[in-house]
């Protein structure tokens, strides 16, 4: 996909083509086309430089397209910079001066003005009206045409090197290609969900630039549970259980192992072994963990097998035989979550009861609060340290001319449209200042 780009500006980017496109000097250079990208390249263009944006994708915004089980969480609904703030934790301190540009407000105003309908939905979670995240990227590829940028997809850059005496900078696309630029702006993303082309080749072109890239040091940790219930469960362990791990609703994968309760929710090597991806998904999602306590019975079996149980003990109340089927400490807990009385004599547990107690056995709701590391529940998402990003302009403190934007940055926050909003904050802004 490539929108051209016909207008002269400086003489820099007059009516280029395809074949001599390497040799045009850009203004702005803007790597990576996800929502960070796309908002940067769309209002630099507007300001009326002349843009290219880069993509290794064949089409802009993979990942976009994916958020919010495919309808886009855009923002959250905290008009007060103070307040919207204060939910990325220790980072807000450094976001100010990019929130008092292009806060909440502004990003209602951006995409009203454009046509898109947005409806408030828990937790002031803002959602196109449509339900589908195609409408959000709908609205940025409109304005990355009205701002004249070209987009080039299928176009991975392999490498930045920074001229000093053109005081430019030369990227190499995979392929071999060369591309200068005056400034450049470097969205490619974290690395989660690397098949959306999020695989972290960022942060090895700044780590050469001289940046410094923080790690995600909750690699193998604990998880921290929302549940109060599983307090009663500190040291038990469930073994053969299968493990599905849902993104705010959405099954992102299954697992067999062993699991161990503490007193502050979940361990054991299954867990722990998760526990990077879930940290993950966490700064974007809700995460649950549905625990499956008989992964070899499927719903009719073990419907079967507790009817049984039932029913040769038909007089006795079922918290009393319920520990025959699953480890005694979890009876009272199941028991409260179906909703059953466990004085219920055996031969009186109605037949909704027990299927809904089957259906629980087959999928415990687990909801996860955040990763269990030495300071407790804290998300990391690993970045580009902040104290080296000038917040007024995005620009690097370490590299003149070179802006960092989206996921790039280490900036913890929670699920509810915090992510995607620090993409149109540091995009905005970088592509005001750039
Ligand atoms: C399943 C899922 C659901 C989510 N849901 C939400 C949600 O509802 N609300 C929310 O706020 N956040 C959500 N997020 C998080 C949100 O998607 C990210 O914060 C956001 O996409 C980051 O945008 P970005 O532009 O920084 O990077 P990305 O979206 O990762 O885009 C980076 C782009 O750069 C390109 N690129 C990478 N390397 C190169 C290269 N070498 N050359 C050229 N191009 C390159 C990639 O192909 C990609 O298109 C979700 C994330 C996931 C995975």
């Amino acid at each position: 996909m490539v929108y051209k780009e016909n207008r002269s500006r400086d003489g820099l980017a007059s009516g280029f083509s395809l074949p001599n496109f390497s040799r045009a000097v850009w203004e702005v250079v803007v790597i990576g086309g996800g929502p960070a990208g796309m908002m940067a390249a769309g209002r630099a263009g507007e300001r009326g430089r002349a843009v290219l944006l880069l993509e290794k994708n064949e089409t802009l915004g993979r990942k976009l397209l994916i958020t919010g089980g495919g309808r886009c969480n855009l923002t959250n609904n905290k008009p007060a910079v103070r307040t919207m703030l204060a939910q990325y934790r220790q980072s807000g301190q450094f976001l100010f001066s990019a929130f008092a540009q292009f806060a909440v407000r502004e990003v209602l105003d951006f995409f009203a003005q454009r046509g898109l309908v947005l409806k408030e939905e828990n937790d002031g979670r803002m959602f196109p009206k449509s339900n589908r995240a195609q409408s959000v990227w709908d609205v940025l590829v409109q304005f990355l045409k009205a701002g004249g940028v070209t987009v080039k997809t299928k176009s991975e850059v392999s490498k930045i090197e920074k001229n000093v005496a053109l005081g430019q900078f030369s990227l190499t696309l995979k392929g071999g290609e060369k591309i200068a630029a005056r400034a450049c702006v470097v969205a490619t993303g974290g690395t989660s969900h690397p098949e959306t082309g999020s695989t972290g080749e960022g942060f090895e072109w700044l780590k050469r630039l001289g940046h410094t890239v923080v790690e995600n040091n909750f690699a193998l940790v604990p998880l921290a549970l929302a549940d109060p219930w599983v307090k009663r469960l500190g040291g038990v362990t469930l073994s053969d259980i299968k493990l599905t791990v849902f993104a705010d609703g959405q099954k992102q994968s299954t697992h067999l192992g062993k699991l161990l309760f503490t007193h502050f929710g979940v361990s054991g090597p299954t867990i722990l072994n998760l526990s990077q991806a879930i940290g993950e998904l966490l700064t974007h999602s809700q995460v649950t963990i549905h625990l499956d306590l008989f992964p070899k019975l499927d719903t009719v079996a073990l419907r079967d097998k507790l009817q049984t149980l039932l029913t040769v003990e038909s007089n006795k109340k079922i918290k009393n035989v319920l520990g025959k089927l699953i480890p005694s400490a979890l009876v009272e807990p199941m028991l409260d979550l179906a909703g059953i009385d466990g004085a219920t004599p055996n031969h009186s547990v109605r037949r909704a009861d027990r299927l809904k107690l089957v259906a629980l056995l087959k999928a415990i709701p687990l909801r996860v609060k955040g990763l269990l590391g030495a300071n407790k529940a804290i998300i990391s998402a690993g970045g580009v340290a902040l104290e080296e990003v000038n917040f007024k302009t995005m620009e690097s403190r370490i590299v003149p001319r070179l802006y960092l934007i989206g996921d790039i940055l280490n900036i913890a926050r929670p699920s509810g449209g915090y992510s995607l909003q620090l993409c149109w904050t540091t995009g905005f802004v970088a592509g005001s200042n750039v």
